[in-house]
């Protein structure tokens, strides 16, 4: 049988909420939630450092989706690779890669075994979204378009 290519297959697409994913019936939380409704109550900082965040992915990385959940915004490129949570004072920036990296600027590292990381950090200057920064969302995207055996 010919090795199946993860990269090229089709996505996909759920016919209630219309997010795309690789694996068919997936499960997900399926609900449609405003991308504003996130900051409802926050100083239009917030929004900003937020945006600014999401250019930084697209800068780095390339074209995702952005797809606003109950409590996270999660930015797709085949699969959902980073995003961010909205908190009053700061917003938290997440990425996802398939290495362990040492560096003090991430407060909180979800281990999912064999070899996923999730890296979080407090974004509350956009001085943080700097080169080497970018250079771990590069390949963090390359993660988003399934480069890397899952
Ligand atoms: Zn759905």
């Amino acid at each position: 049988m010919p090795k199946v290519n993860p990269e090229t297959q089709p996505l996909w697409k759920c016919p209630r909420c219309g997010h795309r994913f690789v694996t068919p019936n997936m499960w997900h939380s399926c609900t449609q939630v405003d991308l504003d409704a996130h900051f409802t109550g926050k100083e239009p900082t917030i929004r900003k450092l937020f945006d600014a965040w999401l250019g930084f992915v697209r800068k780095y990385g390339g074209p995702v989706t952005v797809i606003p959940q109950k409590s996270r915004i999660s930015f797709q490129a085949r699969v959902r690779f980073s995003g961010a949570i909205i908190h009053k004072q700061w917003v938290d920036c997440t990425f996802w890669l398939k290495r362990p990296i040492q560096d003090d600027r991430f407060d909180k590292v979800e281990k999912i075994p064999p070899i996923n990381y999730v890296y979080h950090f407090k974004l509350t200057d956009t001085a943080q979204l700097d080169e080497r920064l970018g250079s771990y969302v590069r390949e963090a995207y390359q993660v988003g378009q399934q480069k890397f055996d899952q």
